[in-house]
């Protein structure tokens, strides 16, 4: 069976992230738009899943995401099948961050709600930072707890892989790549063609409540699971990605 994914989608913890983007909403975006699994990544923080996942049973498949910014300005989307192991995560990140306060005025406030649009806190520490670990390290700790990681947005000029290293390093243990909303697969594999012996995925790395599902990857899998989406990554047992969907 087809199931189309947004997997990259910021909430209002995001400091960028409009203040409609609650959990909730997100969901029903989502559904209007056809999309089958959907996965927040706010940055560097995964204070909002809960109330995702509250606010998603039953109506939406998801999986549970984080965008770490590394010591080198690269962003990395990082997804897991579990909310604990994304929770996890998010635990480990969070005293790597510089203590910078957040400024709401000058980035937006980054809020953390529950699954009915509530206030539950607004976190003080700037999230839109770098943690004090390089590429190698965060996809080891990501691995370790059982999820994958995709270099984000390889194709914008600002905080990819390719604007700040210049090239995709050929050792990296990172699983895929990730394409932005402004650039197509198909298109993309040809100008990457380097690279396309990773799985290529598109997201929308949606902030603003329109923009989520704008752009989806199709996947060939049995069930919406995360392990069924490992699979496709790695094109085995007949999953795959759907790349000219
Ligand atoms: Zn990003
Ligand atoms: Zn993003």
């Amino acid at each position: 069976m087809r199931f189309r994914a947004d997997l990259h989608i910021h909430s209002v913890l995001s400091p960028c992230g409009g203040l409609d983007m609650s959990p909730a909403a997100i969901v029903q975006k989502a559904l209007e738009k056809r999309i089958d699994i959907i996965a927040l990544a706010d940055h560097n923080s995964a204070g909002n899943l809960e109330a995702l996942e509250e606010a998603a049973r039953g109506r939406i498949a998801l999986f549970f995401g984080l965008e770490i910014q590394s010591a080198s300005e690269t962003h990395l989307l990082a997804l897991f099948g579990e909310r604990k192991s994304a929770e996890d995560m998010g635990g480990l990140l969070y005293p790597r961050l510089p203590m910078i306060p957040n400024n709401p005025d000058y980035f937006g406030d980054q809020v953390v709600v529950d699954a009915r649009d509530q206030i539950i806190r607004m976190e003080e520490k700037l999230l839109l930072q770098s943690v004090n670990m390089e590429i190698e390290e965060i996809t080891e700790e990501v691995h370790s707890r059982g999820g994958l990681v995709f270099f984000s947005h390889i194709d914008r000029d600002t905080f990819s892989v390719i604007s700040q290293l210049g090239f995709i390093p050929e050792d990296t243990l990172v699983d895929g790549i990730e394409i932005s909303r402004h650039l197509s697969l198909e298109k993309a594999r040809s100008r990457y063609e380097e690279y396309t012996h990773f799985p290529f995925i598109t997201n929308s790395d949606a902030h603003l409540i329109d923009d989520v599902g704008c752009v989806s990857t199709t996947y060939e899998l049995e069930a919406p699971t995360f392990e069924e989406f490992r699979l496709a990554l790695k094109g085995a047992r007949g999953r795959k990605i759907i790349y000219d969907a």
